[in-house]
């Protein structure tokens, strides 16, 4: 994509601003307030506020490679931060992880990275989602995708100060489709993934 093109991107943004001139002046003076943390993937075909539909101001997102969450032992300042202030001074009252089917960080997992570059050292925190020594099946890979998501989510319960706010908060499981454009939730009680019903 040429910058030419984001610079005229921002013209037609520019004007949709200033058709929505109140809520952005409202988000401006009167500060954010989201109700929910965001943690996703990098990848830049999974855009959180495209598959939601979501509005400036309604979600406070934490971006990164295949959407992992290192435990808090791990001390890892920018994902434990983030947690932090969302958890703590904005009081968000849900947090989502979501994957995505294709998803590179996994299938990268997956099939091998290179054990001297900073993406492996990334993805130890993903570890546990690998699922089987076959490396070419696709279906490995979305089962490694699912089981990352369930991995980070789990991973979220080893901040004390996430533990102790789990009465304002809750946590979901979330799995995006790239083909389909679905969305599908994973329903503890009977442990599988349900897709979440389309509209008319
Ligand atoms: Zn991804």
């Amino acid at each position: 994509m040429p910058l030419e093109k984001l610079i005229q991107g921002h013209q037609k943004f520019k004007k949709s601003f200033d058709e929505n001139k109140e809520l952005y002046l409202q988000l401006a003076n009167r500060g954010q307030h989201p109700k929910v943390l965001w943690i996703g993937c990098s990848d830049s075909r999974v855009v959180p506020e495209f598959i939601v539909n979501a509005d400036a101001g309604d979600l406070f997102v934490m971006r990164n490679i295949a959407n992992i969450i290192p435990p808090s032992d791990a001390q890892d300042i920018c994902t434990s931060s983030v947690l932090e202030y969302a958890v703590l001074e904005l009081k968000v009252e849900h947090i989502i992880v979501c994957g995505h089917t294709g998803c590179g960080g996994i299938t990268a997992l997956v099939k091998g990275v290179p054990n001297d570059s900073k993406v492996y050292d990334w993805l130890k925190y993903a570890h546990k989602a690998k699922t089987s020594t076959n490396k070419n099946d696709k279906s490995n890979i979305l089962e490694a995708i699912k089981n990352n998501i369930l991995l980070q989510a789990e991973h979220l319960l080893s901040f004390d100060f996430i533990k102790n706010s789990m009465n304002n908060l809750k946590i979901h499981k979330w799995l995006y489709d790239m083909h389909s454009g679905d969305i599908s939730y994973y329903e503890d009680k009977e442990s599988k993934w349900i897709k979440v019903d389309q509209k008319e």
